[in-house]
């Protein structure tokens, strides 16, 4: 039987260690800020911020959610993080993706200090990642370590396979599992004969965007599979591809209209050793990385 890498309890246990970490900050008179910046009205994006905020809350770090009208320049965002990054009190400067068309988001990503870029997308922290140095790493590849460490599964000399090469995710859980000594393989859309290639694997990483993709016949038996993909399925047949005959998916694809899948076909967790759901798995700790990263970036900021 599977081992289920449970994301919430996970996510509670990383938050719980940064609250601790909170207290002994406060004990020396630091608490660490962090900024949201909200522009528009795209829901995700206002839950996302929302819990952000709240998390924020529960840890004892304070945040300033700032949100700036939707016709807002990109000149008017970039004195914004001018203002953000000379602030003492914040230590970390939170940009919520998507920005509106308008506004040129690479330009104001590369604006932000890098010691207090908290989503770790700045290229000066992609660099300082890969060279080995203390480096403010993206939360969601940084939840997929803490998972693996949190629940002892080997990572060191395992053959590590990650599927998809993106800047925020695949590349950088790439470099941390290199550092963490895995034997570590790229894939991606250009991946000549990719069963071949997830098959040798010992820990399968998927950062994909696509439902499913890997397939029960792609994966070894007994593998860690760690499914970073969130997509929603929202039409019967797609349903039916993948939860056909599940009581449980089909009550919520009644209720909801739609149901969310990763990038690894369910069918492919009944064979592997351990495996995070999706719904339930990686997702869930991306906010407690994101509270960890404020917490370091005040320690490293603060205390340098
Ligand atoms: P992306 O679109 O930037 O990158 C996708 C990668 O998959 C690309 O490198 C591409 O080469 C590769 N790819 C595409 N088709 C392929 C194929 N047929 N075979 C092999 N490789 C293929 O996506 P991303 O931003 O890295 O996100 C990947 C997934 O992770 C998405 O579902 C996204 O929603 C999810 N995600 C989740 C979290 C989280 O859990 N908090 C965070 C970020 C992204």
């Amino acid at each position: 039987m599977a081992q289920i890498l449970d994301g919430a309890a996970l996510a509670a246990a990383i938050q719980h260690d940064v609250a601790e970490e909170v207290k002994q900050l406060a004990a020396r008179g630091i608490r660490p800020g962090l900024a949201a910046v909200l522009v528009g009205h795209v829901p995700a994006s206002q839950i996302y911020v929302r819990n952000k905020v709240q998390a924020c809350a529960e840890l004892g770090i304070s945040s300033d959610l700032l949100t700036p009208p939707d016709r807002i320049t990109t000149e008017e965002m970039l004195a914004l993080v001018d203002q953000l990054n000379r602030r003492d009190d914040i230590d970390g400067i939170l940009i919520q993706l998507p920005l509106p068309a308008h506004i040129d988001s690479k330009r104001l990503l590369d604006a932000i200090d890098p010691a207090k870029d908290v989503d770790g997308f700045h290229p000066v922290n992609s660099g300082r990642l890969l060279a080995g140095r203390p480096a403010l790493a993206p939360c969601t590849p940084a939840g997929v370590l803490e998972i693996l460490k949190r629940s002892h599964l080997p990572i060191a000399g395992q053959h590590a396979v990650v599927v998809g090469r993106s800047d925020i995710v695949g590349k950088p859980v790439a470099a941390l599992l290199l550092h963490a000594d895995a034997t570590v393989t790229i894939c991606h859309s250009k991946t000549r004969d990719l069963p071949s290639i997830t098959r040798q694997a010992d820990i399968l990483v998927a950062a994909i965007g696509r439902p499913g993709l890997i397939t029960p016949e792609m994966v070894k038996p007994g593998a860690t599979l760690l499914d970073v993909g969130i997509n929603r399925l929202t039409t019967r047949e797609a349903f039916d591809r993948f939860f056909q005959g599940n009581a449980q998916r089909e009550a919520a694809f009644a209720k909801r209209g739609s149901v969310i899948v990763g990038d690894i076909h369910p069918k492919a967790f009944e064979i592997a050793g351990a495996y995070t759901p999706v719904p339930g798995g990686v997702g869930l700790l991306t906010i407690a990385m994101l509270m960890a990263n404020t917490v370091r970036a005040a320690k490293m900021r603060r205390e340098p």
